[in-house]
Parts: C-alpha cells; structure tokens; sequence
C-alpha cells in the first residue's frame, strides 16, 4: 500500500508474465495500437492528440515534455505543490528554460488568480506545469482554472498525472489541456517501466517549430511520431525496442479499468479515499493537505501523531502491510503516506487490512485508538 508502485491485478500480472513478444510480433502490434486509443479515452483526448507508450518511468515523461516543448531561454512557470513540482522545476531549468516557481505553503495549491498574476507579470512564459496530484504532499490541484488561465495567456499547460491518472477526472479535450504525462506504476495499476504521454495538436506543432537544435533523440516526439502511428494503424515498426511485456500488460490493464468507464474507476478511487480518510479521522490522525478540495484521491498523506515516528512502518508491516515514510524534505520525518490507488482500490479488504493494520501499530506504540470504530468509518464508505 506504498504510493507506487502498486499491486496489480491477476490478469495484469499474467499478462506481464507471458513470452515477450518481438517488437513486430502481431500480438503486440495490437496491444501497443490499442493501448495508444485506450489513453485518449483515459485522460478524455481526441482524435487529434498524439498518446506516447516508452519504456521508462515518469521522470522519463518529464523530461519528454520538457525537451520537446522549452527552447533555451524560454520561460516556465511551475505550480509548486511539492517535492515532484519541484523536480519538474529542475529537469525544465536543465534544458536551459528561465523557471518561475509559484508556491503555496506544504499541503495547499496556489489559487488559479495567483497564477495568472504570475503569467501576466513575470513572464513572457511558454507553457505552465502542474502536478496533478503530487505524491510527497497529497495535494490535488485543480487542473480546469489552469488551463483556463495558461489560454488565456497563450502558454501551453502540461500536467504530470503520474500520482493522478485513473484516480483522478482529467479532460484533455475539453479543458484544453496540452499534455498530460504519467507512468504505468500507480492508479493505473501496472508495474512500473512505461513512461505515458498524451500531446495535444498545439503541443506537436510547438515541436514541428522548434528553432533551437532537436531534443536528444531517444525524448524526440519526432523519433517516436512515425512508429506511434504505424502501430495504431496496426503496422509494424522500429525506433527503438518497446518493454514488450509491459505493452501486452498495459492493454490488459486499460482495458480493466475503462470497463466500465473512466469516470466509474474515478469515481472507485473517490470513494476509497473517502474512506480511508474517514479511517483516519477516527483514528485521530491528521492530513497533511489542508482541505477535501486540495487533498488527492491516490493516496493519504498523514502526520505521525505525538510521540510516534518512523518506528510506525515496521510495526505496520509485521502485519502484512506495506506503507512508505515520508518525502517530502519539510514533513519527511513527521509524515508518513499510504496509497490507496489502481487494483487496490478494487479490493476493500485491502484497504480494511491496511486501517487494521495501522491502528493495531498505534496502540503498540501506546497510542489509544479505536480500531473497531476506524474500521465501521472506512466501510460506512466502501463497502465489501
Ligand atoms: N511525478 C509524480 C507525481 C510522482 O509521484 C513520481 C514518482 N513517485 C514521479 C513524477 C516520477 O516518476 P518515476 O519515479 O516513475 O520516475
């Protein structure tokens, strides 16, 4: 129950487990086009938009959209929300963009109007980059404000949904969004090693633009154009080798969680957030977001209570329960996360185990909680 990567689900697993097919084999030719179109509907693209599968993690889908859409010397402006924002920052400020960072104290998002101040006045600024929702804080934003302030400024918005993909509403198409990046190892409940990436028509052309010298071959979208769009028209083709297995799984695993729709499998991790969060909160412990609007539906985000530390996680896991520390530099030794994303989210046993598990650790560690109480609040919500 870390916050990725995750578990995954038997047919997910068997899919991965299988003979890895050639990179021109027919078997996944189909999965790699499949997979393409079943992206569009998961970040709610259209036609227009160009999906990217590589094999690599989300850092990788970071340093794509960074490398095909900043020229050096051009501005960037970063919604700070924690420590991935944050490398976001770093990996545009390597390929030589001018970074302005606006921030919000650990836990909160910048209100859309901060931003457009900062696009107005400390520009002139080429895209706008935001953490869907970002894993060292928990924090959400609210993507539709800033797309609408990022157009109405002319720049291009990108988002990196790698905590957020699945377990988060996202419209491409309809918001106006730019890009939208994520990797395989969270809500979207694959292992890891699939960099994902979903390009509107505005961002390929910036690309087809480009003055400065081309970004390094293996992050140029105009290496990988040609083979995306054979293999969505079912040919074979070559740039470089596909992580063949995990393309057979992905299709797998799309096609699990849009069997029902995107908005139900949002709407699943919606209500196992709202859950735990109710576990928590019987627990007696407190979040780190500060509001339900700005805390993500991936993962919880909580503070040690009194007297506790780190010392927690090992006591979680003699009980058969994965959770991570903390991450982010201000909170890392007071916070510790719990994911709750992808196949997870699909099995409230799971998620009864890891409350269970919890709150049985507290009270070794002298904390009075009520675990029958915790438990009742995360099955007031999700239900067996
Ligand atoms: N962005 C976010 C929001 C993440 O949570 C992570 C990974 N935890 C990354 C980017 C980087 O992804 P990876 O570790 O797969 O390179």
């Amino acid at each position: 129950m870390i916050p990725g990567p995750v578990e995954v689900s038997p047919a997910v697993l068997a899919a991965a487990a299988g003979p890895p097919p050639g990179h021109t084999s027919p078997r996944l030719i189909e999965a790699f086009g499949r997979s393409l179109e079943l992206l569009r509907e998961a970040v709610q693209a259209d036609a227009s938009s160009q999906p990217f599968l590589l094999a690599g993690s989300g850092t990788l889908a970071m340093e794509i959209a960074a490398a095909n859409l900043l020229e050096p010397g051009e501005g960037a402006l970063v919604v700070s929300t924690g420590y991935f924002s944050d490398r976001m920052a770093e990996i545009l400020r390597r390929y030589g963009a001018q970074v302005v960072q606006v921030a919000a104290p650990v836990g909160a998002a910048p209100a859309a109007e901060e931003v457009r101040d900062a696009l107005a006045r400390q520009g002139p600024f080429k895209a706008l980059f935001a953490t869907h929702v970002d894993t060292s804080t928990g924090v959400r934003v609210d993507p539709e404000p800033l797309c609408r302030v990022a157009r109405e400024a002319g720049v291009l918005s990108v988002f990196d949904g790698v905590c957020a993909t699945a377990g988060e509403r996202f419209f491409l198409e309809d918001w106006g969004a730019d890009v939208y990046f994520t990797a395989s190892q969270k809500a979207l409940g694959l292992p890891p090693g699939l960099a994902l990436l979903v390009a509107s028509q505005r961002a390929l052309t910036t690309r087809t633009l480009r003055q400065a010298p081309p970004p390094p071959l293996f992050l140029d979208w105009d290496s990988w154009l040609p083979i995306h769009r054979a293999y969505e028209e079912r040919r074979p083709s070559y740039f470089a080798t596909p992580a063949t297995s995990l393309v057979m799984a992905l299709e797998v695993g799309l096609d699990e969680l849009l069997a029902d729709g995107i908005d139900a499998r949002v709407e699943r991790h919606a209500r196992a957030a709202s859950g735990m969060r109710a576990a928590w909160k019987a627990l007696g412990l407190r979040q780190v977001p500060r509001s339900e609007a700005e805390t993500g539906n991936t993962l919880s985000v909580l503070l040690y209570p009194d007297g506790v530390d780190a010392a927690l996680l090992p006591k979680v896991a003699a009980r058969g329960v994965v959770i991570a520390g903390g991450l982010h530099p201000a909170i890392r030794t007071t916070s510790f996360r719990v994911g709750h994303m992808g196949y997870a989210v699909t099995r409230p046993d799971y998620l009864r185990r890891t409350v269970e598990a919890v709150a049985e650790a507290l009270r070794e560690l002298g904390v009075s909680v009520d675990r029958e109480g915790a438990v009742a609040a995360l099955e007031g919500v999700v239900r067996g």
